[in-house]
């Protein structure tokens, strides 16, 4: 277990505090956020945000609060709430005690100043490149990103006429600074990309995005703050598909859009015009005052809770924010696991015969691993993209051949998971495309989970057995058809 060096440790406040004596006495407001910021990582994930006995009953765990509203005391507070100027509780579209329990902890784990928990993944990407983009902007991205955040920014966003490029090399600064525009509003990479695990140059990237005035947002789901906090080199806003790592047990699908510190959102341009004006220009619902003018710093956020996730409406339930919750308590400790084997297994499989590749950037065979060693010293993350001699027959009897691994397109799991990306996630792409992402005929995606290390290794074997013989097969018929000798 990697121990973080801290300063000396703060109590940990709000755990120390006696509960309420009864519910009467509740406060009206979200309860402060536990001070655990000196501890090292797994002390912060089981206390960072808690909110023990807020609740009037002594609860040592965030409980579930299944209201969609709030009461509000009176109507002078419910006019403070609703301008703005009182942040209490007042519907769960827009915050619930909950889902803030999740947003305090996992803004915690980040390193950022704020979060804010969605329905998916998918929800937080869209809601936190909402809160930049308007009709006309324009979005540069890596061109190794999830399918589903791809599809997103060229289709969807497209149809509301927002432009975007996605730069085929992304470890070369340059590439990026070549592909702005006046128009460019947001960069968006991931920091271990889904399926190949490119490791993103971060702090060059966000570079960057700085000397143009706009943010960096880097999806972290395939890292986790365990892994890396994007934050702490040089982003400025985090995303991540909750549904994956940070729950982990596979039962509930989440979203978190974390917020980082810093970043001028009022920035102008070099004629004088803000780049955001959603967040500059004064707005109706705060009374004519703008984003920035009521929040200053905390503009992005805001806008993003009140008007983007509010108004397009990826609520989490909190039910769901309970099970993400779980999940996060115990990161630290399945990820160290799943690395561990991961990089194990990467290592075995680049070994055997019937594999022509592996994507995993703990090898030294991988384009990534310089970055790896410097982004990445606690592991190398699970998910390992493994790329049969055999082509496509060698991979689909592969995965029929495998017992242990779940055949299922999820990844982050604490179960061992395989998918074949060619013929499904990638099936619409063109072949020119799915190699540029690392998605070849053969490839399978595993998302190794924290089963004992001998079990997967001897669920693989059996399975590269079952796909050599495929292979073996069609070497031999196709030397008959050459009328040679395989
Ligand atoms: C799964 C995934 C998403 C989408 O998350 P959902 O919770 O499924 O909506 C986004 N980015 C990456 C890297 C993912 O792996």
């Amino acid at each position: 277990m990697t121990v973080q060096t801290a300063p000396t440790p703060h109590p940990v406040q709000t755990v120390r505090h006696p509960a309420p004596r009864s519910a009467r006495t509740q406060p009206a407001l979200p309860a402060p956020q536990a001070r655990t910021a000196g501890y090292g990582f797994t002390t912060q994930q089981v206390h960072a945000g808690a909110d023990a006995g807020a609740a009037g009953h002594g609860d040592r765990v965030a409980p579930i609060h299944v209201s969609a509203g709030f009461r509000f005391e009176d109507s002078a507070t419910a006019a403070a709430r609703f301008s703005g100027e009182d942040d209490g509780f007042v519907y769960s579209r827009i915050a619930n005690p909950t889902t803030a329990a999740l947003e305090r902890r996992l803004a915690a784990l980040e390193g950022g100043a704020e979060a804010l928990v969605v329905g998916s993944g998918q929800a937080a990407i869209t809601t936190a490149l909402l809160g930049l983009l308007q009709h006309g902007d324009h979005v540069l991205a890596s061109d190794h990103l999830y399918e589903g955040s791809r599809g997103l920014l060229a289709e969807n966003f497209a149809r509301f006429g927002i432009s975007v490029d996605f730069v085929t090399d992304h470890a070369d600064p340059q590439a990026w600074r070549r592909l702005l525009r006046p128009t460019t509003r947001v960069l968006f990479a991931e920091s271990l990309s889904n399926p190949r695990n490119e490791v993103l140059d971060t702090a060059a990237v966000a570079a960057v995005a700085h000397d143009h005035g706009v943010p960096l947002v880097v999806d972290n789901t395939l890292a986790t703050p365990y892994l890396l906090r994007p934050l702490e080199h040089g982003a400025d806003v985090v995303v991540h598909s909750a549904s994956k790592f940070l729950s982990g047990h596979g039962t509930a699908l989440g979203g978190v859009v974390v917020v980082g510190r810093g970043f001028d959102w009022g920035a102008h341009d070099d004629d004088g015009a803000p780049l955001f004006a959603q967040l500059a220009e004064p707005s109706a619902v705060l009374g004519g005052r703008s984003w920035l003018d009521l929040h200053g710093e905390r503009a992005y956020a805001e806008h993003a809770r009140h008007h983007v996730a509010a108004r397009f409406g990826p609520v989490l339930s909190p039910f769901n924010a309970f099970l993400v919750q779980q999940g996060v308590e115990t990161l630290s400790l399945r990820m160290a696991q799943h690395c561990r084997s991961a990089a194990l297994l990467a290592a075995w499989l680049e070994r055997q015969p019937a594999v022509l590749r592996v994507d995993h950037a703990s090898l030294a065979s991988s384009p990534s691993h310089l970055r790896a060693r410097r982004y990445l010293p606690r592991g190398s993350g699970a998910v390992v993209a493994v790329t049969l001699r055999g082509g496509a027959p060698a991979a689909r009897r592969f995965i029929e051949a495998l017992q242990l691994f779940s055949h299922m397109t999820h990844l982050g799991d604490v179960r061992s998971l395989v998918v074949h990306p060619a013929s499904t996630t990638h099936a619409h792409r063109t072949d020119a495309e799915r190699e540029r992402a690392g998605v070849h005929p053969g490839t399978v995606r595993l998302s190794v989970g924290i089963e004992d290390v001998e079990d997967l290794q001897a669920d693989l074997r059996r399975a590269l057995v079952a796909a050599e013989l495929v292979t073996a097969h069609a070497d031999s018929l196709e030397g008959q058809l050459q009328g040679g000798a395989a």
